[in-house]
Protein backbone atom coordinates (compact mmCIF):
# COMPACT_ATOMS: atom_id res chain seq x y z
CA UNK A 1 0.00 0.00 0.00
CA UNK A 2 1.63 3.38 -0.91
CA UNK A 3 2.45 5.49 1.85
CA UNK A 4 0.54 8.10 3.01
CA UNK A 5 2.99 11.45 2.07
CA UNK A 6 1.56 13.84 4.96
CA UNK A 7 1.26 10.74 7.21
CA UNK A 8 4.50 10.12 6.68
CA UNK A 9 6.47 12.98 6.15
CA UNK A 10 9.39 13.81 8.76
CA UNK A 11 8.66 16.99 11.22
CA UNK A 12 11.45 18.49 12.49
CA UNK A 13 12.89 16.21 15.35
CA UNK A 14 13.85 16.41 18.94
CA UNK A 15 17.53 16.62 18.71
CA UNK A 16 17.11 19.14 15.92
CA UNK A 17 14.63 20.90 18.08
CA UNK A 18 17.53 20.55 20.72
CA UNK A 19 20.44 21.81 18.56
CA UNK A 20 17.99 24.85 17.21
CA UNK A 21 16.55 26.10 20.48
CA UNK A 22 17.85 24.08 23.30
CA UNK A 23 19.55 27.01 24.80
CA UNK A 24 17.67 30.56 26.12
CA UNK A 25 20.40 32.36 24.60
CA UNK A 26 19.70 30.95 20.81
CA UNK A 27 15.94 31.24 21.73
CA UNK A 28 16.79 34.98 22.61
CA UNK A 29 18.09 35.73 19.41
CA UNK A 30 15.55 33.77 17.07
CA UNK A 31 12.94 35.71 18.63
CA UNK A 32 15.11 39.34 18.44
CA UNK A 33 15.84 38.13 14.57
CA UNK A 34 11.83 38.04 14.05
CA UNK A 35 10.98 40.90 15.78
CA UNK A 36 13.61 43.01 14.34
CA UNK A 37 14.14 41.34 10.86
CA UNK A 38 16.17 44.56 9.94
CA UNK A 39 17.67 44.86 12.92
CA UNK A 40 16.58 46.10 16.56
CA UNK A 41 14.63 49.34 16.40
CA UNK A 42 13.93 51.50 19.62
CA UNK A 43 10.17 51.25 20.19
CA UNK A 44 10.35 54.85 22.21
CA UNK A 45 12.84 56.77 19.85
CA UNK A 46 13.15 54.86 16.81
CA UNK A 47 17.28 54.53 16.97
CA UNK A 48 18.79 51.82 15.71
CA UNK A 49 22.48 52.46 17.26
CA UNK A 50 22.02 50.10 21.21
CA UNK A 51 24.23 48.11 22.96
CA UNK A 52 23.05 44.91 24.42
CA UNK A 53 23.16 44.21 28.22
CA UNK A 54 23.83 40.49 28.26
CA UNK A 55 23.03 39.80 31.31
CA UNK A 56 19.46 40.54 31.57
CA UNK A 57 19.24 39.95 27.76
CA UNK A 58 18.35 43.56 27.19
CA UNK A 59 18.77 46.13 24.20
CA UNK A 60 19.52 49.52 25.22
CA UNK A 61 19.15 52.40 22.51
CA UNK A 62 21.86 54.55 22.29
CA UNK A 63 19.87 57.91 22.19
CA UNK A 64 17.40 57.50 24.82
CA UNK A 65 18.86 55.16 27.17
CA UNK A 66 15.02 52.64 26.96
CA UNK A 67 15.96 49.25 27.67
CA UNK A 68 13.49 46.61 26.00
CA UNK A 69 13.53 42.99 25.94
CA UNK A 70 12.79 41.32 22.99
CA UNK A 71 9.40 39.62 24.74
CA UNK A 72 8.25 43.14 25.48
CA UNK A 73 5.06 43.70 23.61
CA UNK A 74 5.10 40.30 22.63
CA UNK A 75 2.86 36.84 23.05
CA UNK A 76 5.57 36.02 25.66
CA UNK A 77 5.44 39.86 27.45
CA UNK A 78 4.98 39.92 31.66
CA UNK A 79 5.48 35.52 31.88
CA UNK A 80 8.56 34.51 33.68
CA UNK A 81 8.48 31.04 31.86
CA UNK A 82 12.22 31.05 29.87
CA UNK A 83 11.31 31.10 26.42
CA UNK A 84 13.20 27.66 25.59
CA UNK A 85 9.99 26.12 27.50
CA UNK A 86 7.44 28.32 25.15
CA UNK A 87 9.60 27.39 22.34
CA UNK A 88 9.27 23.93 23.42
CA UNK A 89 5.67 24.31 23.62
CA UNK A 90 5.64 25.77 20.40
CA UNK A 91 7.16 22.55 18.87
CA UNK A 92 4.64 19.90 20.69
CA UNK A 93 1.58 21.99 19.94
CA UNK A 94 2.62 21.87 16.11
CA UNK A 95 4.32 19.10 15.48
CA UNK A 96 1.88 16.51 16.32
CA UNK A 97 -1.50 15.70 14.03
CA UNK A 98 -3.52 16.25 17.32
CA UNK A 99 -3.95 18.93 20.36
CA UNK A 100 -1.77 18.49 23.35
CA UNK A 101 -3.81 18.43 26.65
CA UNK A 102 -2.30 21.13 29.22
CA UNK A 103 -1.42 18.70 31.50
CA UNK A 104 0.70 16.60 29.26
CA UNK A 105 2.40 20.29 28.30
CA UNK A 106 2.63 20.78 32.16
CA UNK A 107 5.05 17.41 32.30
CA UNK A 108 6.96 18.40 29.54
CA UNK A 109 7.96 21.97 30.39
CA UNK A 110 8.38 20.91 33.90
CA UNK A 111 5.91 23.84 34.74
CA UNK A 112 2.88 24.27 37.00
CA UNK A 113 -0.52 22.89 35.22
CA UNK A 114 -1.61 26.98 35.19
CA UNK A 115 1.16 28.05 33.60
CA UNK A 116 0.74 25.27 30.92
CA UNK A 117 -2.89 26.06 30.21
CA UNK A 118 -1.82 29.66 29.87
CA UNK A 119 0.59 29.40 27.35
CA UNK A 120 -1.38 26.62 25.83
CA UNK A 121 -4.28 29.40 25.76
CA UNK A 122 -1.69 32.41 24.22
CA UNK A 123 -0.60 29.98 21.41
CA UNK A 124 -3.94 29.24 20.48
CA UNK A 125 -4.73 32.85 20.53
CA UNK A 126 -1.66 33.60 18.06
CA UNK A 127 -3.20 30.77 15.96
CA UNK A 128 -6.89 32.39 15.99
CA UNK A 129 -5.29 36.00 14.55
CA UNK A 130 -3.29 34.16 12.52
CA UNK A 131 -6.22 32.30 11.03
CA UNK A 132 -8.32 35.71 10.55
CA UNK A 133 -5.87 36.88 7.99
CA UNK A 134 -6.82 33.92 5.63
CA UNK A 135 -9.15 33.87 3.14
CA UNK A 136 -10.56 30.35 1.11
CA UNK A 137 -10.82 30.48 -2.32
CA UNK A 138 -11.69 28.60 -5.62
CA UNK A 139 -14.73 25.55 -5.04
CA UNK A 140 -15.85 25.75 -0.82
CA UNK A 141 -18.20 23.67 1.03
CA UNK A 142 -19.90 24.91 4.15
CA UNK A 143 -22.36 23.74 6.63
CA UNK A 144 -23.39 24.91 10.28
CA UNK A 145 -22.08 22.80 13.47
CA UNK A 146 -21.97 23.17 17.01
CA UNK A 147 -19.51 22.34 19.21
CA UNK A 148 -21.13 20.18 22.47
CA UNK A 149 -22.53 17.87 20.22
CA UNK A 150 -24.17 16.74 16.87
CA UNK A 151 -26.32 18.71 15.39
CA UNK A 152 -30.00 16.90 16.01
CA UNK A 153 -31.19 17.52 12.83
CA UNK A 154 -32.66 20.86 11.23
CA UNK A 155 -35.24 21.73 13.36
CA UNK A 156 -33.02 21.51 16.41
CA UNK A 157 -30.58 23.69 15.50
CA UNK A 158 -30.26 26.60 17.97
CA UNK A 159 -29.61 24.68 20.28
CA UNK A 160 -29.08 26.17 23.77
CA UNK A 161 -25.36 26.24 25.49
CA UNK A 162 -24.01 25.43 21.77
CA UNK A 163 -21.70 27.51 20.36
CA UNK A 164 -22.56 27.68 17.05
CA UNK A 165 -19.45 27.61 14.16
CA UNK A 166 -19.30 27.64 10.41
CA UNK A 167 -17.22 24.72 8.88
CA UNK A 168 -15.60 25.30 5.98
CA UNK A 169 -13.89 23.40 3.27
CA UNK A 170 -12.06 24.63 -0.01
CA UNK A 171 -11.62 21.57 -2.47
CA UNK A 172 -8.67 21.00 -5.61
CA UNK A 173 -9.64 17.92 -7.71
CA UNK A 174 -12.41 16.55 -4.92
CA UNK A 175 -9.45 16.62 -2.41
CA UNK A 176 -9.72 19.25 0.63
CA UNK A 177 -6.79 22.06 0.51
CA UNK A 178 -7.57 24.47 3.09
CA UNK A 179 -10.69 24.93 5.68
CA UNK A 180 -11.97 27.07 8.49
CA UNK A 181 -13.59 26.60 11.73
CA UNK A 182 -15.39 29.94 12.60
CA UNK A 183 -17.18 30.47 15.87
CA UNK A 184 -20.24 32.79 14.64
CA UNK A 185 -22.71 35.11 16.75
CA UNK A 186 -25.63 32.83 15.81
CA UNK A 187 -26.90 31.86 12.08
CA UNK A 188 -28.55 34.46 10.84
CA UNK A 189 -27.94 36.10 7.17
CA UNK A 190 -26.18 38.99 9.24
CA UNK A 191 -23.66 36.75 10.50
CA UNK A 192 -22.92 34.75 7.36
CA UNK A 193 -22.75 37.68 5.22
CA UNK A 194 -20.17 38.90 8.00
CA UNK A 195 -17.91 36.00 7.95
CA UNK A 196 -18.41 35.21 4.32
CA UNK A 197 -17.12 38.78 3.76
CA UNK A 198 -14.03 38.60 5.53
CA UNK A 199 -13.03 35.30 5.12
CA UNK A 200 -13.89 34.02 1.68
CA UNK A 201 -12.35 35.56 -1.24
CA UNK A 202 -13.91 37.48 -3.58
CA UNK A 203 -14.68 34.94 -7.08
CA UNK A 204 -14.43 31.87 -4.71
CA UNK A 205 -18.30 29.52 -5.15
CA UNK A 206 -19.72 27.94 -2.54
CA UNK A 207 -21.74 24.99 -1.61
CA UNK A 208 -24.56 25.27 0.86
CA UNK A 209 -27.48 22.94 2.36
CA UNK A 210 -29.89 25.76 1.52
CA UNK A 211 -30.47 26.77 4.75
CA UNK A 212 -32.21 30.61 4.83
CA UNK A 213 -28.98 31.57 6.74
CA UNK A 214 -26.86 31.00 4.15
CA UNK A 215 -28.58 33.31 1.60
CA UNK A 216 -25.63 35.79 3.73
CA UNK A 217 -23.29 34.02 1.19
CA UNK A 218 -25.30 35.83 -1.90
CA UNK A 219 -25.65 39.03 0.20
CA UNK A 220 -21.80 38.76 0.45
CA UNK A 221 -21.13 38.93 -3.33
CA UNK A 222 -20.46 35.38 -3.88
CA UNK A 223 -21.22 32.46 -6.17
CA UNK A 224 -23.84 30.38 -4.49
CA UNK A 225 -24.96 27.25 -5.35
CA UNK A 226 -27.86 25.29 -3.26
CA UNK A 227 -28.43 21.94 -2.59
CA UNK A 228 -31.33 21.04 -1.04
CA UNK A 229 -30.86 17.52 1.68
CA UNK A 230 -33.86 16.18 3.19
CA UNK A 231 -32.88 17.32 6.19
CA UNK A 232 -30.88 16.21 9.28
CA UNK A 233 -26.78 16.95 8.20
CA UNK A 234 -26.18 15.92 4.18
CA UNK A 235 -24.85 13.28 2.99
CA UNK A 236 -24.82 14.10 -0.58
CA UNK A 237 -21.27 14.12 -2.00
CA UNK A 238 -20.65 17.55 -2.48
CA UNK A 239 -20.63 17.60 0.99
CA UNK A 240 -18.55 14.82 1.69
CA UNK A 241 -15.19 17.16 3.09
CA UNK A 242 -17.09 19.42 5.61
CA UNK A 243 -18.51 15.81 6.54
CA UNK A 244 -15.19 14.07 7.47
CA UNK A 245 -13.59 17.56 8.74
CA UNK A 246 -16.24 17.64 10.98
CA UNK A 247 -16.17 14.17 12.00
CA UNK A 248 -12.62 14.61 12.86
CA UNK A 249 -13.22 17.78 14.57
CA UNK A 250 -15.43 16.45 16.71
CA UNK A 251 -13.29 13.67 18.17
CA UNK A 252 -10.80 16.08 18.43
CA UNK A 253 -11.76 19.10 20.07
CA UNK A 254 -15.80 18.54 20.62
CA UNK A 255 -15.30 15.34 21.90
CA UNK A 256 -12.10 15.61 24.52
CA UNK A 257 -13.03 19.84 24.94
CA UNK A 258 -17.24 19.13 25.40
CA UNK A 259 -16.38 20.55 29.03
CA UNK A 260 -14.63 23.18 28.42
CA UNK A 261 -16.47 26.87 28.50
CA UNK A 262 -17.51 28.29 25.56
CA UNK A 263 -15.46 31.68 25.79
CA UNK A 264 -12.22 29.24 24.96
CA UNK A 265 -13.93 27.66 21.94
CA UNK A 266 -12.99 29.71 19.46
CA UNK A 267 -9.16 28.88 20.16
CA UNK A 268 -9.70 25.29 20.21
CA UNK A 269 -11.32 25.30 17.36
CA UNK A 270 -8.26 27.64 15.69
CA UNK A 271 -5.87 25.26 16.47
CA UNK A 272 -7.63 22.51 14.80
CA UNK A 273 -7.70 24.84 11.89
CA UNK A 274 -4.26 26.22 11.98
CA UNK A 275 -2.90 22.67 12.11
CA UNK A 276 -4.89 21.74 9.56
CA UNK A 277 -4.26 24.01 7.04
CA UNK A 278 -0.50 23.56 7.95
CA UNK A 279 -0.20 19.68 7.73
CA UNK A 280 1.66 19.27 4.75
CA UNK A 281 5.31 20.80 6.02
CA UNK A 282 5.08 19.87 9.73
CA UNK A 283 9.18 20.80 10.08
CA UNK A 284 8.52 24.17 8.68
CA UNK A 285 5.69 24.55 12.03
CA UNK A 286 7.58 25.91 15.14
CA UNK A 287 9.15 28.96 13.25
CA UNK A 288 5.77 29.86 11.78
CA UNK A 289 3.97 29.67 15.09
CA UNK A 290 6.82 31.38 16.73
CA UNK A 291 7.30 34.09 13.97
CA UNK A 292 3.78 35.53 14.35
CA UNK A 293 3.93 34.88 17.94
CA UNK A 294 7.12 37.57 17.81
CA UNK A 295 4.67 39.88 15.96
CA UNK A 296 1.47 39.11 17.97
CA UNK A 297 0.86 41.85 21.23
CA UNK A 298 0.42 40.34 24.49
CA UNK A 299 -3.06 38.48 25.63
CA UNK A 300 -2.96 38.73 29.27
CA UNK A 301 -5.18 36.77 31.17
CA UNK A 302 -8.10 39.20 31.45
CA UNK A 303 -8.05 39.16 27.27
CA UNK A 304 -8.72 35.32 27.21
CA UNK A 305 -11.65 35.64 29.31
CA UNK A 306 -10.46 32.85 31.53
CA UNK A 307 -12.50 33.22 34.53
CA UNK A 308 -12.05 29.44 35.49
CA UNK A 309 -14.11 28.01 38.05
CA UNK A 310 -13.03 24.57 39.96
CA UNK A 311 -15.80 22.72 38.07
CA UNK A 312 -14.20 24.45 34.69
CA UNK A 313 -10.51 23.34 36.05
CA UNK A 314 -11.48 19.73 36.81
CA UNK A 315 -12.70 18.84 33.59
CA UNK A 316 -10.05 20.95 31.70
CA UNK A 317 -7.32 19.26 33.77
CA UNK A 318 -9.25 16.01 32.36
CA UNK A 319 -9.42 17.04 28.69
CA UNK A 320 -8.16 20.44 27.82
ZN1 LIG B 1 15.48 55.13 21.92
Amino acid sequence: MARNKVQFQKGLSMAAFNQRYGGEDQCHAALAAWRWPNGFRCPKCGGAEHSFVATRRLFQCSACSRQTSARAGTIFHASRTPLMKWFLAIHLMTSAKNDIAALELARQLDVKWDTAWLIKQKLMEVMRQRNSTYQLEGLIQVDDAYQGGEKPGKPGRGAKNKVPFIVAVSTVDGKPRHMQLRVVPGFSKEAIRDWAKASIAPGAQVISDGLGCFNGLDEAGLAHTRIITGGGRPKDPEFLWVNITLGNVKSAVTGTCRSLDERHTPRYLAAYEWRYNRRFDLALNLERLARVAAKTEPAPYGRLAAVRSKKYRHFAEASG
